[in-house]
């Protein structure tokens, strides 16, 4: 990584925004060679409200391990709704977990990119053939490209006039440092906890020395995400003692929301590409920054939003469907969906990027009469 400055002039392709999408998207066009520049507001590594759980198929795109930067791996995932849990096995290889900000230095440490750090982007103006960005000191940089990689709140979608078409959702994420009976109990195992706030849920990770717990949900009441957050974590042992509490939006498109401009693409949470049921956002900001920069390698941005349709786009639109029928009707969902252990593991697979949500509702509809049929006997059995 250089932070260094080089002579001025025009950059094959300047992003905004150094975490995973922008990262990814760096890497990508400077192993080809491009002259790149990456402009974060923060210094690095800076702390991202995350759960940082991933599945590492995603890091199969880089050449270069992720042992370093993972906390630790999944075992089993448990889902809690009312008092009822079911735990179900994961494969060793299928979920781990990570720290922001660790992480995403470690992407861009590799990427050939002059990165600026403490660079605030405030404006960004594209011409016919060209993108002027200007950062918060005055700075101006011109690029052939812009790749608005900066987030939730991205200046680069508002500035391009690429903003519309999304709704957010809102989190909270806590580091929790808890006793060792408390560590251990979550070892390997993280929790998702349905039904204790309308639309969303929480959850406990287990990182390597303490939980980073959270909740998420659409619309929530002023103060609603951190009194559940604190009154249900309680319920597990876990005391958040006056912890910080770390607050961010998660955007999710609506099907047909713009992604890019003539110059201009937009990528991960920048472009609302978080997984509409699960929030999950570091796999898609990690393939649309590459499918951003194969766009610009070929020379046709132009496609990008119809690559980003075939990859994913389809299956996060029925995702978004599956996503309203889940949390209005979280009883059911959790009876026919979270306990019919084929449904669980499609899931997985979904995490996995292994299938999409046709695959997942496939397998949901298929093993369904099953599964009833399953619960409808367990319950008659003399107890
Ligand atoms: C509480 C919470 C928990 C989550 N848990 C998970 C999880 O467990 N697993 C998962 O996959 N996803 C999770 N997500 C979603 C995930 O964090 C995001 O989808 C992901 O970070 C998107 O990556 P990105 O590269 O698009 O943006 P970001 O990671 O947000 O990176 C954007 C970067 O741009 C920089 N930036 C912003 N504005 C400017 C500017 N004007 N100029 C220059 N730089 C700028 C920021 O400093 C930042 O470094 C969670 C989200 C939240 C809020």
């Amino acid at each position: 990584m250089a932070s260094v400055e080089k002579a001025s002039g025009v950059y094959d392709a300047i992003i905004v925004g150094g975490g995973p999408g922008g990262a990814t998207a760096a890497y990508f066009l400077g192993e080809a060679g491009r002259r790149v520049l990456v402009l974060e507001k923060a210094t690095l590594p800076r702390y991202k409200p995350c759960g940082g759980g991933l599945s590492p198929f995603v890091l199969r795109h880089f050449p270069f391990p992720f042992e370093p930067v993972i906390e630790s791996t999944v075992s089993a995932i448990s889902y809690a709704f009312r008092g009822r849990t079911v735990t179900v096995p994961v494969r060793g290889q299928d979920v781990c977990l990570v720290m922001r900000d660790r992480f995403d230095a470690h992407i861009l440490a590799h990427a050939r990119a002059e990165v600026r750090t403490g660079a605030a982007v405030r404006s960004v103006r594209e011409l016919a053939d060209r993108v002027i960005v200007e950062a918060q000191e005055g700075q101006a940089f011109t690029g052939r490209y812009l790749i608005g990689a900066d987030g939730a709140n991205s200046v680069v979608a508002r500035g391009a006039g690429l903003h519309g078409g999304r709704i957010r959702a809102a989190a909270i994420e806590v580091e929790v440092p808890v006793p060792p009976p408390v560590l251990r109990r979550f070892a390997e195992m993280p929790l998702f906890v349905f039904g204790a706030i309308p639309m969303g849920y929480l959850w406990v990770f287990p990182k390597a020395a303490h939980l980073s717990v959270g909740i998420g949900a659409l619309r929530p009441q002023p103060g609603q995400l951190q009194a559940t957050l604190a009154r249900v974590m309680r319920r597990y042992g876990i005391v958040l003692n006056g912890a910080p509490l770390h607050g961010h939006p998660i955007p999710i498109r609506s099907p047909g929301a713009p992604l890019a401009s003539a110059c201009t693409l937009l990528v991960g949470d920048a472009a609302g590409l978080a997984d509409p049921l699960t929030g999950e956002g570091i796999r898609p900001a990690i393939i649309s920054g590459r499918l951003a920069a194969q766009a610009i390698l070929a020379g046709r941005p132009d496609r990008y939003a119809a690559m980003v349709r075939r990859s994913f786009g389809r299956s996060h639109a029925l995702g978004r469907m599956l996503a309203l029928l889940f949390y209005r009707h979280p009883r059911a969902s959790f009876a026919l969906g979270v306990r019919n252990p084929a449904a669980t593991r499609a899931f997985v697979d979904l995490i996995a990027g292994r299938t999409g949500y046709p695959g997942l509702i496939l397998r949901l509809l298929g093993t369904l009469p099953a599964h009833m049929a399953a619960q409808v006997f367990g319950s008659l059995r003399p107890a």
